[in-house]
């Protein structure tokens, strides 16, 4: 981290201006030296300088210098800003120049990586700064700002320094046992305190999933054998022609992708070719992939036809999906009924694609299955990406461990040892106990400049 970095920070484009940015210790001196206007190592800090960018005495641009010297800068280093007016050779030239005299092209997301290494933000703010960046809805802007300005991250320094009370309860009572007997301390004391900790992560947990929900939206399968009507559900819902509605059997065999916003929350919506046996190859990658849509999805909407009886296949899928989370559509009602509705032993919604009739039904029965009515919430201060979440559910393993080496009157060291654990990997989520390789991996999402 010796070495100064550069990179340009704002959308590589045809734009009114566009900021080159520079970070590390040469940052003044390497800018100063194709800067032409004051002399910028002798300026003060957190100051705008005009002047004009220089090769070999031909000037480049006109530009505004903003200096930034460690350690109140967004990386903790040496921080120095080119608005160049936009455009794209301008921009490119005055990268290369910095390049050649000195700068090193910064990786992406390395401005923030360094910024996370020199202490000044953690792993979630990190995280909350991309997340920021591509936030599409007001809710997920919401959750951002608050991963980035610290409030998830205390939540987490909260559960760490509970735990630790639990540890120094343990090891007091080891070195000066006020009680007689472990035992009766542990019952007394850490039992108590481990339930109601791990009641606390188990909401943490749920609340987290919604958010993850908030912050990625909804992965819904629409399946169901050919021709029920699946795209015709799928162009209503995204209200255009998306997918190629036809009478030929078979037609959808690519996946269709659209989202619609629903409530604040993003629906991804899968339309699969039908699900059935079948000899044709072509349609049976499309058929596999049905398959696999039904472990993917978060929910799954089922489509049957009232005009047809049951079939085998139908039979089929209304298995496949017991155990998921799904929606059963019987559709076409505007035509006669052939269906056997006592077959379906589960909840359906009746609906018409082509009367429009039903769809709305349908979207308060998404909003019902994943409470999204109760998300109005303000409290957006929850972990929303996978990895955090499952460091979560790994340390709340920990403590279900721990609870049960009480149960099975284990030595309290063995539990002491699961809450140490619980404890470490609640620190990997704000990247107290952090690993080389997991940095490069988290921060070269980022896009570049970042
Ligand atoms: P998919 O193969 O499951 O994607 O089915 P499509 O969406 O391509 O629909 C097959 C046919 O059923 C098309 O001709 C649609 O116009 C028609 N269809 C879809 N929904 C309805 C409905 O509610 N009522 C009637 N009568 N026809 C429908």
């Amino acid at each position: 981290m010796n070495d100064t970095i550069a990179a340009i920070s704002t959308a590589l484009g045809v734009g009114a201006i566009s900021i080159i940015r520079v970070s590390g210790p040469e940052s003044i001196y390497i800018v100063n030296k194709i800067f032409k206007g004051k002399d910028l190592t002798k300026v003060n800090s957190h100051t705008i300088n005009y002047g004009h960018i220089i090769d070999n005495n031909e000037i480049i641009d006109e530009v505004l210098v903003s200096v930034m010297k460690s350690p109140r800068t967004f990386t903790a280093e040496d921080v120095v800003e080119i608005n160049s007016h936009g455009g794209i050779s301008t921009t490119n030239k005055v990268l290369e120049l910095l390049l050649t005299n000195g700068a090193r092209l910064a990786e992406p997301g390395e401005f923030t990586k360094r910024a996370f290494l020199n202490g000044r933000i953690d792993l979630i703010e990190a995280d909350g700064i991309m997340n920021l960046i591509s936030s599409k809805t007001e809710k997920t802007r919401k959750l951002s700002i608050n991963q980035l300005n610290g409030t998830v991250s205390n939540n987490i320094k909260d559960l760490r320094s509970k735990l630790v009370a639990i540890i120094s309860n343990i090891e007091v009572n080891i070195d000066y046992p006020e009680y007689e007997d472990i035992e009766v301390m542990t019952n007394d004391k850490i039992y108590p305190d481990l339930l109601s900790f791990k009641n606390e992560l188990k909401q943490i947990i749920k609340k987290s999933e919604e958010g993850k929900l908030i912050n990625e939206g909804i992965k819904l399968g629409i399946i169901g054998r050919p021709n029920v009507g699946k795209s015709s559900l799928l162009n209503n819902l995204l209200e255009e022609e998306k997918a190629i509605v036809t009478d030929i059997e078979g037609t959808t065999r690519d996946i269709v992708e659209g989202t619609i916003n629903l409530n604040g929350i993003i629906l991804n919506i899968i339309d699969t070719a039908g699900i059935r046996e079948t000899d044709n190859i072509v349609e049976k990658i499309g058929v596999e992939k049905s398959k696999n849509i039904i472990n993917e999805c978060d929910l799954v909407i089922l489509i049957l036809n009232y005009n047809e009886e049951l079939t085998k296949e139908d039979l089929e899928l209304l298995d496949k999906i017991k155990n998921k989370k799904h929606i059963i559509l019987v559709n076409k009602t505007d035509l006669d009924k052939k269906i056997d509705l006592e077959k379906l032993d589960s909840n359906y919604l009746k609906i018409s694609v082509k009367d429009n009739m039903g769809i709305e039904e349908l979207k308060q029965e998404i909003i019902n299955l994943f409470n999204l009515g109760e998300l109005e919430t303000d409290d957006l201060t929850y972990l929303t990406d996978a990895r955090s979440i499952a460091l979560l559910k790994k340390s709340l393993d920990y403590i279900n461990e721990s609870i049960q080496s009480i149960d099975n009157d284990e030595p309290i060291d063995i539990i002491e040892f699961h809450i140490k654990d619980a404890w470490e990997t609640l620190g990997e989520i704000i990247g107290e106990t952090y690993k080389e390789e997991l940095l490069d991996e988290l921060f070269s999402r980022f896009c570049l400049g970042k």
